[in-house]
């Protein structure tokens, strides 16, 4: 509860405020303020910072979020459906039905419930040159981004975008709108 606000050396605010245990910084001063004060949760639980809400009542919040999408999406046989498959129970992509079915089934045993399926809806893939060039200079010394030339980052995203025209890369991405039931025969 003890935030303090930062000033630069000609005795203007920094607009940045630290909390005074630890004297980590941050940009706004409730989230100083909040720094090393132990959240407690609505539920009255405590919980570990920087969250707001306890480890039980964030999962209740997912299962909820996870169970409204269900029920609001179509429903569509997976009989009538080809194609890539985002496994909600698995967390992850399958290129049809069948391979997620499987290994499902493998993991989990026979007599397991069907896993939570989405359809999914292909997308042309984008690349960002700024944040490759970041991603190339991470281990580099402090300000070699600044160095790298003037309008050099412009130039590598026309050619990327040039790339991306002529290559069309697709990935996929999960279509909630549209669940994919299964009967079990
Ligand atoms: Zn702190
Ligand atoms: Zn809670």
């Amino acid at each position: 509860m003890n935030a303090a606000p930062l000033f630069l050396a000609d005795g203007r605010r920094a607009g940045v405020w630290f909390c005074g245990s630890c004297k980590a910084t941050w940009g706004c001063d409730s989230s100083a303020a909040m720094c090393c004060e132990p959240s407690v949760c609505s539920c009255g639980s405590a919980c570990a910072s920087p969250w707001l809400k306890c480890e039980d009542c964030r999962r209740a919040d997912t299962a909820k979020l996870e169970q409204d999408r269900w029920l609001k999406a179509r429903k569509l046989d997976g009989m009538d459906y080809h194609g890539w498959v985002w496994s909600e129970s698995q967390d992850r992509f399958f290129r049809d039905i069948g391979e997620c079915l499987d290994a499902w089934f493998d993991e989990q045993g026979d007599g397991a419930d069907v896993p939570t399926m989405y359809a999914c809806k292909p997308f042309k893939m984008a690349f960002d040159a700024a944040g490759w060039i970041h991603g190339r200079l991470e281990a580099h010394y402090d300000g070699a981004e600044d160095d790298m030339p003037k309008g050099c980052f412009a130039e590598l995203q026309s050619l990327m975008d040039a790339w991306c025209r002529r290559n069309s890369p697709t990935s996929h991405t999960p279509d909630f709108g549209t669940a994919i039931t299964w009967e079990r025969l």
